[in-house]
């Protein structure tokens, strides 16, 4: 009997159980202090009226026989893979089709999962700083290297520096790579890539016949119209794109559970159809997304379901304007957080990303994320994470300013 090895590669803690370590000790200190929370990127408002109104109406049909539903399709039900093509795609003009949706239980299975579809000799590009996921999960599948703890990197990942300089957007590489995760809206940055910056990617795909890995988890906080929501407003891309979308920021799935991978028909390489490969996966060892869940995906396409997660969206877009505006007051240099729910801000006077986490903390009693934690270019940032509580921001950036001596 022998292990996956690649474990015992993985280094210790993960950003967020360091993270909930140091508020815990903190409030175990100083009882009774309020810690309002800007760090992890969940969710604070709840589910609308109309994805819990389908939801109850669906739990209702799951007791009655005649409408009670078991196993259901593995890649979703249609009546939301056509809402899904409906509202997401054909709006923009993109000609995605029901089959090429997978729906699931979020976005971060299918960017796990996904590297199953390909060798363990592939080289992989992922921007640094970047979200954990899609290295720890390349890592898990032999596909890093060894990991340096000096360095904070992996010997066999390209890493795509995101920095002031290049505004936090990576140029395509020099070498090959045959997998490139890109995620815009960005997580940790909060940037947006435009048209002719996406479609540098998808020449770069193209031409070396990679595989572009894109996730949009946050596209629902773009509003500036000459921004791409998919990947697949870029030409070509459906030859080189595999999309993960989710409603978790969307419309507040994080409980709840719901995200969709995108494979386009086009997309083969020797000969095999991608999709067709995802789908034989998905059928082995997924079962579906819960009929009920589903049910509640399909209210946020709705016309009132829709209402209703923009009023929320606006909400938090209100608090990344708010948590931009306050770090700009404490003099502090900031980026992100204009079409994306992340505000990526330089420390104050050069401080490393862990001690501002832990002044913002004790000074402040706000709780932040270290940029450090999404890769070695994160250091000398911090992340604000506009989902929270909307009635504690403005306090939250009081006390921020306060603790920075403003
Ligand atoms: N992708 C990115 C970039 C994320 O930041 C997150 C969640 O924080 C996810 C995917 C996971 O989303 P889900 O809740 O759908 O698993």
């Amino acid at each position: 009997m022998k292990l996956n090895e690649n474990y015992a590669k993985m280094p210790g803690s993960y950003l967020f159980s360091e993270i909930a370590r140091r508020v815990a000790a903190f409030s175990s200190e100083h009882m009774g202090r309020e810690i309002i929370s800007l760090g992890i990127g969940d969710v604070t408002l709840p589910l609308v009226p109309a994805v819990t109104e389908a939801m109850a109406k669906a739990v209702a049909e799951m007791g009655v026989a005649a409408t009670f539903r078991g196993y259901g399709p593995e890649q979703g039900y249609a009546f939301l893979r056509d809402a899904i093509v409906e509202h997401d795609f054909a709006s923009l003009g993109i000609g995605i089709t029901a089959a090429d949706i997978f729906i699931s239980d979020g976005a971060k299975s299918d960017c796990g999962n996904i590297v199953d579809l390909f060798d363990a000799d592939n080289r992989v590009a992922v921007c640094d700083p970047v979200y954990p996921v899609y290295v720890d999960t390349n890592a898990m599948a032999g596909r890093a290297g060894e990991y340096d703890s000096e360095t904070g990197r992996w010997s066999n990942l390209i890493y795509l520096s995101c920095v002031k300089e290049n505004g936090f957007i990576p140029t395509p590489p020099k070498e090959k790579a045959d997998l490139i995760y890109l995620c815009f809206p960005n997580n940790p940055t909060g940037t947006t890539a435009t048209r002719e910056q996406l479609a540098e990617w998808v020449d770069y795909a193209l031409y070396h016949d990679s595989i572009l890995l894109f996730d949009a988890a946050y596209e629902a906080f773009i509003t500036d119209p000459n921004i791409p929501h998919s990947i697949y407003e870029i030409p070509g891309s459906e030859h080189c794109a595999i999309e993960f979308r989710s409603f978790s920021k969307t419309a507040g799935f994080t409980g709840t559970r719901c995200g969709y991978t995108v494979i386009p028909a086009a997309l083969e390489r020797h000969g095999q159809s991608l999709r067709a490969m995802w789908n034989r996966r998905q059928c082995t060892k997924f079962n579906g997304t819960a009929y009920v869940v589903q049910r509640g995906a399909e209210a946020v396409y709705t016309p009132e379901g829709q209402a209703q997660i923009r009023a929320n969206i606006e909400i938090y877009r209100n608090n990344a304007a708010l948590i931009r505006q306050g770090l700009e007051d404490a003099g502090l240099t900031v980026f992100g957080g204009r079409n994306a729910p992340y505000i990526w801000a330089e420390t104050p006077n050069g401080m490393s990303s862990w001690d501002t986490f832990d002044l913002l903390l004790r000074e402040a009693g706000v709780v932040t994320t270290p940029g450090a934690g999404f890769g070695p270019c994160g250091e000398g940032y911090f992340r604000l994470s506009a989902f929270g509580d909307p009635q504690k921001v403005p306090q939250a950036m009081t006390r921020i300013r306060i603790a920075l001596g403003r």
